[in-house]
């Protein structure tokens, strides 16, 4: 595969190309066909149904931005769920944080879990740490299953096709709130601002008329689409942007600086305008 180059068609007239080293996995499991390259640029990625899920080159962006704003802006965070991330790199940086005692992921494709094990051990490593457990498990299910039991629940998941269009849904929001505890913080990957607006317009409305506290912050993350890439969190007492940030734990960090957690949620005005609409 010398010299090919692997491209994504990102979304309606955009597209990212990587040069390929070698394509090391191919597979089609119950839910996605799943690929693992070894690409020039980014070393290893895992790709699901043609779309670029993480890189080991820049995956550190998005795995702390995903995590820790939500982890320091609670104060005991010690019970926190990940929905999808079978690539185990959300609860790499959730098992590092000095005050979590479990970090529970609840991935419905095993197969992403296996590839991740095998081709991706620096990004699934904390995927073995004690306070991991790995549930094999639909997570629209898990939550509907779970009540006031979680401090922090992070949805990680593929775009909203198959599997996942229903963590893109206002009664999954309801369902969030409902099984966190009573000062908990959700947040979840929104995509791109650019590309994906009429996307983050619907899930900040949604998380709006759910959570009394909605923020949407951002990180530049060079192999999705765009580059700029959005989250949005709901809270249910904490405001993210009301953190001391002398109260946060110092952890060996890439991305994620106090400074980093107070500017991601400083918002172009594009953005701004973009939540403005979503809330007429
Ligand atoms: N960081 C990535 C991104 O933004 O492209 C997402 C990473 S992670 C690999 C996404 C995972 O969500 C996939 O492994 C997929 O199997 C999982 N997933 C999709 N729908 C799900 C559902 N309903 N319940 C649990 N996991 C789900």
């Amino acid at each position: 595969m010398e010299g090919l180059w692997y491209t994504e068609l990102q979304e309606p007239g955009v597209a990212i190309s990587l040069e390929t080293k070698t394509r090391l996995h191919a597979e089609q499991t119950d839910f996605q066909y799943l690929e693992v390259l070894d690409t020039k640029a980014y070393g290893r990625v895992l790709v699901l149904d043609g779309a670029i899920q993480t890189t080991v080159n820049d995956e550190f962006v998005y795995h702390e931005m995903i995590t820790l704003v939500a982890l320091n802006t609670h104060p005991n965070p010690e019970n926190v769920l990940v929905v999808g991330g079978g690539d185990g790199g959300a609860i790499r940086e959730i098992v590092k944080h000095p005050k979590v005692k479990k970090a529970t992921l609840v991935e419905i494709d095993p197969a992403v879990i296996n590839a991740s094990k095998k081709y991706l051990p620096e990004i699934s490593a904390g995927l073995n740490d004690p306070k991991a457990e790995v549930r094999i498990e639909d997570g629209i299910k898990h939550i509907a299953d779970s009540k006031g039991k979680y401090d922090i629940i992070i949805v990680d998941s593929t775009d909203p096709v198959g599997p996942a269009v229903g963590l893109f849904e206002k009664t999954f929001y309801q369902g969030i709130f409902d099984a966190l505890k009573d000062d908990g913080i959700f947040v979840a990957q929104t995509e791109s601002p650019y590309l994906t607006a009429h996307l983050i317009k619907g899930v900040y409305k949604d998380v709006h008329s759910v959570f009394p506290i909605t923020k949407l912050y951002l990180a530049y993350i060079p192999s999705y689409p765009g580059g700029m890439w959005s989250f949005t969190l709901g809270s249910k007492k904490y405001d993210p942007e009301a953190v001391d940030l002398k109260s946060i734990p110092e952890t060996k960090t890439r991305y994620y600086t106090p400074q980093i957690h107070k500017a991601a949620f400083v918002l172009p005005v594009f953005v701004q305008e973009l939540l403005k609409e979503a809330l007429k």
